[in-house]
């Protein structure tokens, strides 16, 4: 029996999900982390000051200090059972990445001990050469080194009987530059809070500290694991490469915040138990558009944790959706046909005085200080648009981006129609000129223009790649399996940069005498008129949308490759080296980097294809090939004329066309990855692999593939077809 009708017969056959128990949240919460209260519990007074410096004002913590907090954390790991320890951190490859050693030890005359001390909690050596560089360490150092990241709390990460204790940590060269997705992330931060601050001051002088906060939005699939075990393309590449569009798709609209269905129910329970444990906020799920998709959403933290958060979810649902005898697709565009999974990224900045920054005030002094930030981050985007786009490529989110559907290529923002007149308003009462209207400029009323209801009234625009929705901007562009590190890194920075030069801009004019606040209105109108051209409020997926973008001269790249090269350019070498970010070393390596992934994974899904039609399609049409030969065959011998077999014969001409089609292109398409494969150049091989490889012939494979799935008989047919893995759960 083939693997694809024993999955059907188990799924049928077992219906029992395993027994999730009912625990308060609350009682959970936390329990795995060392949160700052644990610290207190189990630190000295000493060793809890500098861990809270640390964290609070990323204050170096001295050896000898850390010896203490590293022997706190054991005795409080080791009262829940831990025996092992991992550096814990986000390498380039974009999962996370763990290496455990054990607290025992020998002493020097033998005596065994646990031991955990400063040194193994600040610095360890992973053996990092099989980790992304991107030629770094090719060309300087062969090792690389995690180092502690007190920002983010330790935790204990319980794979099945065993737990271990997580120390989360940066990946860094021995050369100094960054290996992992984290350590630009607090740069950015460190940056953003320096610009933010100094523009902050401007309005409330008690400011002393911003930070970004982040709340993302995690779409994904579930399907069931045998029904997975029979496609050898998404347990490879993560998405079908074939399959016939099912007869009931998501036309119906009856999936979305429709009923859960119990299986999913009982795993989205128990791996939403897991992250409480772990402090990860979760608070909403619901089912997605399309079928058998669906979303999980925290309540926002600052953004070093969310990501850490985000990426410690992705683990955690892959392992527990394996309990369930289910698995989880977090790829951006599993099923061809229907809706494909992003993670929208909520983000925002928030003041230590408790304030967020794109929250419309009560005042007209605090609405002020909400349109500086409003603006400038429209005009951050408008700049940088093109190293934005450059954060959210991958070849999975390739298939999103610009594909019709989810966000367009094209960055544009979106800010609904009430602050759309409000910009209107600002460009058109506040002259170009200084002149002895300036004081009437003073008096718009900021207040009664941008109310405070305005967060429940934002209209919702779902086709647009950077909506404000009333006290925060998503970008909905970011791939469902992405590391929100790298747009968030992107955003923090081009913020950071772009308040720069509004001080710089603001105090210009101050010091030629203006007003503060006029100064001030002043600069917003300049940037809301240099940066209109990214406000768009229509249909981000129409064509006109396209025409018009290319005539306002927004960037739309449409592939990764392309995509990528905003990353090494002029302007992004400056950006992100003047705000000690990335230097430019570090971006060469992670344009090599992205390269380098997207050709593997396309490089993947041209041999799975290859394969699957070859070793699974095409041996399934000529069998029933066979049985139709074999058929009219018969039909003749027992005397019957020509028109009691056309029809057969008719379905035979068209699988022979199918198949000889299909063999001819794979074959092509083999040749043409000869080609790509010899380029050595990187960029070169990977546009070659979009433009010689991907777009001339993944589809044209799949239609014949999928040509033949509705014309073979289905018992011959291998792969679970669409309907099965969508529909049965
Ligand atoms: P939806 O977009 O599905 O309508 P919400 O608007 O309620 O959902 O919130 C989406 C996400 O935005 C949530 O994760 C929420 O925590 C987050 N969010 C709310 N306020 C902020 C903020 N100030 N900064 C960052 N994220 C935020
Ligand atoms: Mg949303």
């Amino acid at each position: 029996m083939s693997l694809r009708f024993n999955a059907l017969n188990n799924i049928a056959q077992s219906k029992e999900t395993p027994h999730v128990g009912a625990a308060k949240i609350t009682a959970l919460f936390g329990e795995n982390v060392f949160t700052l209260q644990k610290a207190r519990a189990f630190l000295s007074d000493e060793g809890y000051k500098s861990l809270i410096a640390s964290v609070k004002g990323g204050k170096r913590i001295d050896r000898t200090v850390a010896n203490q907090i590293a022997a706190g954390i054991r005795q409080w790991a080791e009262s829940k059972g831990v025996t092992h320890f991992s550096h814990w951190f986000q390498p380039l490859t974009g999962s996370t990445a763990e290496k455990h050693d054990s607290f025992f030890t020998l002493k020097g005359d033998g005596t065994p001990i646990e031991e955990f001390d400063g040194a193994a909690l600040i610095q360890q050596e992973p053996d990092a050469s099989s980790f992304p560089n991107g030629g770094i360490r090719a060309t300087f150092e062969a090792r690389g080194y995690t180092a502690w990241d007190p920002s983010s709390p330790a935790f204990i990460l319980e794979v099945g009987q065993g737990a271990t204790l997580c120390i989360p940590t940066i990946f860094v060269s021995y050369t100094g530059e960054t290996l992992d997705y984290k350590a630009p992330l607090l740069k950015s931060l460190e940056a953003l809070n320096k610009s933010a601050v100094e523009v902050a001051n401007y309005f409330d002088k008690n400011i002393t500290k911003v930070n970004a906060t982040l709340g993302w939005e995690q779409e994904y699939f579930v399907i069931d694991e045998a029904m997975f075990i029979a496609r050898p393309d998404l347990v490879l590449s993560g998405r079908t490469v074939f399959g016939h569009a099912p007869a009931k798709g998501q036309q119906l609209e009856d999936h979305y915040f429709g009923s859960i269905p119990e299986r999913v129910y009982a795993f989205m329970r128990d791996f939403e138990n897991e992250s409480y444990k772990l402090g990860i906020p979760l608070r909403t799920r619901h089912n997605e558009v399309a079928p058998a998709q669906f979303e999980c959403a925290p309540i926002f933290e600052e953004v070093s944790v969310a990501v850490d958060h985000n990426t410690l979810l992705m683990d955690i649902m892959d392992r527990v959706a394996r309990r369930h005898k289910l698995r989880v697709l977090l790829h951006e565009k599993p099923f061809a046909g229907i809706n494909g999974s992003g993670k929208h990224n909520n983000w925002s900045m928030s003041t230590d005085t408790g304030v967020n920054l794109l929250a419309p005030g009560k005042t007209p002094k605090t609405n002020l200080m909400f349109l500086t930030f409003f603006v400038n981050t429209i005009k951050a985007v408008f700049d940088y648009s093109d190293i934005l786009r450059a954060s959210i490529a991958s070849a999975g989110n390739d298939h999103r981006l610009g594909a019709n559907e989810a966000p367009p290529a094209i960055i544009s923002v979106f800010v609904g129609q009430y602050l759309s007149n409000v910009l209107k308003e600002v460009k058109e009462r506040v002259g170009e000129k200084f002149d002895e209207q300036d004081e009437a400029i003073l008096k718009l009323d900021l207040h009664r223009s941008i109310p405070e209801l305005l967060l429940d009234n934002t209209d919702r625009n779902r086709t647009s790649p950077f909506a404000f929705t009333g006290n925060k901007f998503e970008f909905r562009a970011v791939g469902s399996a992405a590391n929100c590190a790298n747009p968030m890194t992107v955003l923090n920075t081009i913020m950071a940069d772009t308040l720069k030069k509004f001080k710089k801009d603001v105090d210009a004019l101050i010091e030629k005498g203006e007003k503060k606040e006029i100064a001030i209105m002043h600069v917003i109108r300049e940037y809301i008129v240099a940066s209109e051209a990214v406000l768009f409020e229509g249909d981000g997926y129409s064509e006109a949308w396209e025409k018009e973008a290319e005539k306002r001269g927004l960037p739309n790249v449409k592939t990764s490759p392309l995509a990528f090269d905003a990353m090494v350019t002029e302007k992004s070498k400056t950006l992100f080296q003047e705000n000690n970010v990335l230097t430019h070393v570090e971006l060469e390596a992670r344009h090599e980097i992205e390269l380098e992934k997207y050709i593997k994974r396309v490089q993947i899904e041209a041999r799975i294809m290859g394969e699957l039609a070859t070793s699974h399609v095409l041996p399934a049409a000529i069998k029933y090939q066979n049985v139709l030969v074999n058929n009219i065959k018969g039909l003749k011998e027992v005397g019957l004329n020509e028109a009691s077999y056309a029809n057969q014969k008719q379905i035979l001409e068209k699988i022979a066309e199918h198949v000889n089609i299909l063999s001819d292109l794979v074959e092509k398409m083999i040749e043409a990855r000869k080609v790509c494969n010899a380029m050595d150049n990187t960029r070169t091989k990977a546009i070659a692999y979009e433009s010689q490889v991907k777009a001339p012939y993944f589809d044209a494979i799949r239609y014949r593939v999928d040509k033949l799935e509705l014309l073979i008989d289905d018992t011959y047919w291998p792969l679970p077809k669409y309907r099965e893995m969508l529909f049965i759960r």
